[in-house]
């Protein structure tokens, strides 16, 4: 997916914006490189590595580095105002979907979908209280290989 500069829709400015207003509300200098990396994340849909944000930062602004993308993808995870995954890697992969959510994991592609059930949630809940807890947060992750026919 190539992203061209000024090219984002109404919506995903909308988005981009409140992103950026949050990450100014917990004190995060916002520099041009921070900017780029912000909108980035913002328009990915595939939950890069720090690789893949690079690539795309890269062509807003050719300046800017896998050292400086590592360390703004670092402190918006320390500020909660990304996601960090593991999945089946051994590299982190980072997205801005702080709504609950769970992802399949295509174990022949890498390939993440993302999901939501309400019912599930309300089993585990139902769960974690008969265990006599008080549900803080929870991890899943399904790996699957796509059925063929
Ligand atoms: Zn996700």
């Amino acid at each position: 997916m190539v992203i061209q500069a000024g090219a984002i829709q109404a919506g995903q400015a909308a988005m981009l914006a409140d992103l950026e207003r949050r990450c100014i509300d917990a004190g995060l200098k916002m520099t041009g490189p921070r900017r780029i990396i912000l909108q980035v994340l913002r328009e990915a849909g595939d939950h890069p590595s720090v690789e893949t944000v690079h690539q795309r930062a890269k062509e807003f602004d050719s300046s800017i580095s896998i050292a400086t993308v590592y360390r703004t993808l670092n402190i918006l995870d320390d500020m909660n105002l990304v996601r960090r995954h593991e999945f089946n890697d051994n590299y982190a992969r980072f997205e801005t979907n702080l709504d609950h959510h769970y992802h399949v994991i295509d174990v022949a592609t890498g390939e993440v979908q993302e999901f939501q059930d309400r019912k599930l949630e309300a089993s585990i809940e139902r769960i974690a209280a008969a265990l006599g807890y008080e549900l803080v947060d929870y991890k899943l992750e399904l790996h699957g290989r796509k059925k063929t026919g």
